[in-house]
């Protein structure tokens, strides 16, 4: 799976410019060559609640997803044999804002973040309870971040498509907005 795509954004510059969900589109993020980045803040809208997370490679830095394999799971690529996988995130969730909806991929620290919780603790909650883990997906629901995020268009089956990524996530400072809008405020009335 695409466990190595983070890697390189984590460059990503600190000021990534704040955008709308229409702005994102209409300003045409990721369409270039290279992979835009940017900040948005919105609401989680909808989240599928299957296929939360993928049985992973436990060994340090690859990520891959592995087979299970007569009571065993192997990685392909290290052509290991573990008795437990190391469940990592990966899904998709639309967020929201005044001005349109948008689908971002989220992978594993975002994961832990949305649900306060490793994907591992999810799995388990999802075979052992399935009510209380339907409960903890739709109380991740309608909760407002900034988030961080890549855009770049990708062919798949020759359709061309923008993905838009997740790499960070922050909660709001409720502090610093009212601060900022009151220092709009000010401008405006100078
Ligand atoms: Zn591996």
């Amino acid at each position: 799976m695409q466990g190595g795509a983070q890697g390189g954004d984590m460059q990503a510059r600190q000021a990534d410019p704040s955008k709308t969900v229409a702005q994102v589109r209409d300003e045409g993020l990721g369409e270039g060559d290279k992979p835009d980045y940017f900040s948005t803040k919105a609401t989680i809208v909808y989240l599928k609640p299957d296929n939360l997370a993928y049985p992973a490679c436990p060994n340090e830095g690859c990520n891959k997803k592995v087979i299970e394999e007569n009571g065993q799971w192997r990685c392909e690529k290290c052509d290991t044999v573990f008795g437990e996988p190391s469940y990592r995130y990966i899904f998709t969730v639309a967020v929201g804002d005044h001005t349109g909806q948008m689908w971002v991929q989220c992978f594993n620290e975002i994961g832990e973040q949305i649900f306060g919780r490793p994907a591992r603790e999810m799995v388990a909650l999802q075979m052992a309870d399935e009510n209380q883990f339907q409960k903890v997906v739709r109380d991740s629901m309608f909760q407002t971040y900034n988030f961080r995020c890549r855009a770049r268009a990708e062919v798949f089956n020759d359709v061309r498509r923008m993905r838009y990524t997740a790499n960070r996530l922050s909660s709001i400072d409720y502090v610093k907005e009212a601060a900022n809008l009151s220092g709009l405020i000010d401008a405006y009335s100078n």
